[in-house]
Formats: structure tokens, C-alpha cells, sequence
């Protein structure tokens, strides 16, 4: 096992490893900006080093200074967490190169799933359904490219390679707006993500997002988790996340989970992943793989009892899965809840000193989050400041338990959006399950927008 690592990353993910690490008695080392020095994982950590200032780029997004603190610790891993270096393939190689190990896949597998058309070839020779599209990036000749939305069927949308958090996408509802999109999102996509390359997929109208999380070792064994459904999103952020995936059968499950399964075999995958597909009319088609553990990760260690952190832990120091495909059942059901710094209506963000705080309880409750009374929630970064996560034998139970916990819990001092997940989870098109990815968007704030 790992000896020390050090956690590359800040908030209630950094808390989160930290917790993992402990219990398989790995040291740790923090490594923080100075606005970040109160931090609940910086306390509890073996060790800290400050990596720069608060600003981001020059501290979480600083690669010589992460690896230097790896180096004066004496850590032999990194762990990048989510957000920040988690899929920069350019740190992972570097952070192998100085001797360390990456605690993710290899770079090369993070530069193959982080340029979309890569990935989107790849899961295609897989066996991966894949939404209709260009099948490559797309050229300069425009009557080819009006020839193939054409073919493909309108709307379309048209996407860069290298996009991400949303960004560098266009919809084209008809034929005399295609050159000039095509032309608009080639030219954002290169100042914004330095790569023009741009595809066409088929616009899907009324999807659901649905993800398949999966787990590989370096031994060849990798086996998927069940799916989490994670349609509530307010511009394709995730709001509320939950698993299993409702309506979704065991047998399309397994479907396409095995899909998922033999493309990690395929690709050479190895760690904690996420397969994102778009759901519609009983289909799934694959848009992106994330190659890192991710923000609603606990709602499928609570269904299936795997605890994900430890397994990456475990992958990435060359042990083999300490579960096989046959060992996952899933149990119950469980929600996530994001918990932001902001303002439930405007959704401005509101940093600030927490001046109270009191956190739910009672059986199938699970809180991750780094804040306590007179932490002060620094203006810099994500304002996510926590997640909430409910389990119960039903659905119905998990979101009883948590409109109980929304009611119970106490954040004074700052604007949270608890206000808003109390109105999702009263929701009448909520508890029945099965909202589309525009719903909360055109159904739940519409008059405020
Ligand atoms: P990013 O990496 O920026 O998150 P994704 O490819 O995952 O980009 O797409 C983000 C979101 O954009 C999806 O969750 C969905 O809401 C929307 N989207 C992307 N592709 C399509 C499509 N073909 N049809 C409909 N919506 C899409």
C-alpha cells in the first residue's frame, strides 16, 4: 500500500481522501493556498505546505509546486481529487516522471478520453452506443458538412473536441444557421480550449443523464457499479444526483454496464471512471468519459457498499479489486444533494464566515463536507461547500430522510441553496423520478429567469 500521499486538492473531496487514507493507514500530506490554511483537512493532516496564493492558477493549478511538496514530504502518490489537475494529462505524466505515483489512469488514457472525438472512436470500436454524429471532426467543406446534419436529422448540435464544464457547444435547429455555428464554436473552441476541432452530433431533445461509474485494476479486472441519474442540472451542473437510475431495469443495467466494463478492457483503463450517457426513449448514448472519481460518487458507495476512495487507493498501489462483478448488489437507494455557497434564487455566490452550523443525523444520512462553525468560505473557488446523501430501502425513504435533514440542518451567516433543494425534493415530477436534463431549468425557476 502507498505510504504517504499527498491530496492535490481543497474542499470536502480533500476531507474525503483524507478520511479513505486514515483508514487504510496511509499518512497524509495537505497541500493548500494560503486562503485555504483553516481548511478542515489541512488540521487533520499529518503534514501541510502551503503551495502558493489564493489564487488558483498559481497554487491548486501549480504543477512544480505540487510535486515539489510530494518531494520535501517524502510522499510516494497524488491523489488530484476532482476539478482542479484531476484530468490534466500533462500533470499525470509529469507527477510518474518525478517518481511519484498518479492516482488515476495512465496520462495517455486521460488524453485519449479528454479529446471527445478520441474518446467518442474509441468507445464506438468498443461496442459503446454513441450519439448518431460525424464520426470525426469536422472539415471545411460546407457542403459535406450540410450534406451531414442532413443526413443526421435536425436539430444538431455541433461540439469542440476539447470542450468542458459545459462550454464550447452550439444546437442548430436549421439548415441556413449551420456554416455560420460551425464556424462561431471552431473559433471559441480555439481561444478557449486552444484545439478548433469541433463534431456534429443529433441534438437530443428530451434526454436524461445517466452515468455508469466503473472501477479497473492493473490486472485486467474491471467491473462497473450500477448507474447514477443526474438530469437535475441548472446550466449542466449537477444539482441532485441519485442511484439507481429510476425506471431503469436490471437487465439494461447490466447491458450497459458490460459495455462499459469491455471498453475498460479495451482502453487499457485503469482506476475509478465515469461513462456519461444521454437517455432517451430507452436508449443510451455515450457523450463523455470522466477519468476521475466524482462529486456524486457517495450515492453509489451507499447502494452498493464499496467505498471508492479506498479502491483507487488500493488500484494505485498495484493491489488487485477487492470486489468482482458478482459481489455488487445494489441495495436501496440514495440521493446527493449539493450543498452551494449561494444565493437560492440568483445564484450569486455568497462566501463568508459560516457563523453557525448544526448537521442532520438519524439512520441513512451521510454528510461530506469540510465546513464548521467560524469557518470562513473563501471567495475564490467553487462554491460548493458540502454534499448531503440520504439511503434508504426505497426511494421514497431516501427522499424522506432527506427532506428530514434539509429541514434539520443549520448553515447561518452565509446564502445557501437549501431553499432550492427543498423545493426539488417536494417536486411532484421529482418523486415520481424520471425529470428530463431541462426540467429544473424550464419547470422549477422558469418565472425567476
Ligand atoms: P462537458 O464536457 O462540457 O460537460 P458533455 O459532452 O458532457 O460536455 O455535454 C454536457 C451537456 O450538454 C450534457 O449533459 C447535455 O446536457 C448537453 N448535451 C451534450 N451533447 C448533447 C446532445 N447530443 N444532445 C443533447 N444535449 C447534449
Amino acid at each position: 500500500m502507498l505510504e504517504k500521499v499527498v491530496i492535490a486538492n481543497r474542499g470536502e473531496i480533500a476531507l474525503r481522501i483524507l478520511r479513505a487514507c486514515r483508514e487504510l493507514g496511509i499518512k497524509t500530506v495537505a497541500v493548500h493556498s494560503t486562503a485555504d490554511e483553516d481548511l478542515m483537512h489541512v488540521r487533520l493532516a499529518d503534514e501541510s505546505v502551503c503551495i502558493g496564493p489564493a489564487s488558483a492558477q498559481l497554487s491548486y493549478l501549480n504543477i512544480p509546486a505540487i510535486i515539489s511538496a510530494a518531494e520535501i514530504t517524502d510522499a510516494v502518490g497524488i491523489h488530484p481529487g476532482y476539478g482542479f489537475l484531476a484530468e490534466n494529462a500533462d500533470f499525470a505524466e509529469q507527477v510518474e516522471q518525478s517518481g511519484f505515483t498518479f492516482i488515476g489512469p495512465k496520462a495517455d488514457t486521460i488524453r485519449l478520453m479528454g479529446d471527445k472525438v478520441s474518446a467518442i472512436a474509441s468507445m464506438k470500436k468498443a461496442g459503446v452506443p454513441c450519439v448518431p454524429g460525424s464520426d470525426g471532426p469536422l472539415g471545411n467543406n460546407e457542403k459535406e458538412n450540410i450534406a451531414m446534419a442532413k443526413r443526421i436529422g435536425y436539430p444538431v448540435i455541433i461540439k469542440a473536441a476539447g470542450g468542458g464544464g459545459g462550454r464550447g457547444m452550439r444546437v442548430v435547429r436549421q439548415e441556413s444557421e449551420l456554416i455560420k455555428a460551425i464556424e462561431l464554436t471552431k473559433a471559441e473552441a480555439g481561444s478557449a480550449f486552444n484545439n478548433d476541432m469541433v463534431y456534429m452530433e443529433k441534438f437530443l431533445e428530451n434526454p436524461r443523464h445517466i452515468e455508469i461509474q466503473v472501477l479497473a485494476d492493473s490486472h485486467g479486472n474491471a467491473i462497473y457499479l450500477g448507474e447514477r441519474d443526474c438530469s437535475m442540472q441548472r446550466r449542466h451542473q449537477k444539482v441532485v444526483e441519485e442511484a439507481p437510475a429510476p425506471g431503469i431495469s436490471e437487465q439494461m443495467r447490466r447491458h450497459i454496464g458490460e459495455r462499459c466494463v469491455q471498453a475498460c478492457k479495451e482502453i487499457g483503463y485503469r482506476g475509478a471512471g465515469t461513462f456519461e450517457f444521454l437517455y432517451e426513449k430507452g436508449e443510451f448514448f455515450f457523450i463523455e468519459m470522466n477519468t476521475r472519481v466524482q462529486v456524486e460518487h457517495p450515492v453509489t458507495e451507499l447502494i452498493t457498499g464499496v467505498d471508492i476512495i479506498k479502491e483507487q487507493l488500493r488500484i494505485a498501489s498495484n493491489q488487485p479489486l477487492s470486489f468482482k462483478q458478482e459481489d455488487i448488489k445494489l441495495n436501496g437507494h440514495s440521493i446527493e444533494c449539493r450543498i452551494n455557497a449561494e444565493d437560492p434564487d440568483t445564484f450569486i455566490p455568497s462566501p463568508g464566515v459560516i457563523q453557525r452550523y448544526h448537521a442532520p443525523g438519524g439512520p441513512g444520512i451521510r454528510i461530506d463536507s469540510h465546513i464548521y462553525a467560524t469557518y470562513k468560505v473563501p471567495p475564490y473557488y467553487d462554491s460548493m461547500i458540502g454534499k448531503l446523501i440520504t439511503h434508504g430501502e426505497t426511494r421514497e425513504v431516501a427522499i424522506a430522510r432527506m427532506q428530514m435533514a434539509l429541514e434539520e440542518i443549520v448553515i447561518d451567516g452565509i446564502k445557501t441553496n437549501i431553499p432550492l433543494q427543498k423545493r426539488i425534493l417536494a417536486d411532484a415530477n421529482f418523486q415520481k423520478g424520471g425529470t428530463n436534463i431541462h426540467y429544473l431549468e424550464q419547470h422549477m425557476f422558469a418565472e425567476k429567469e
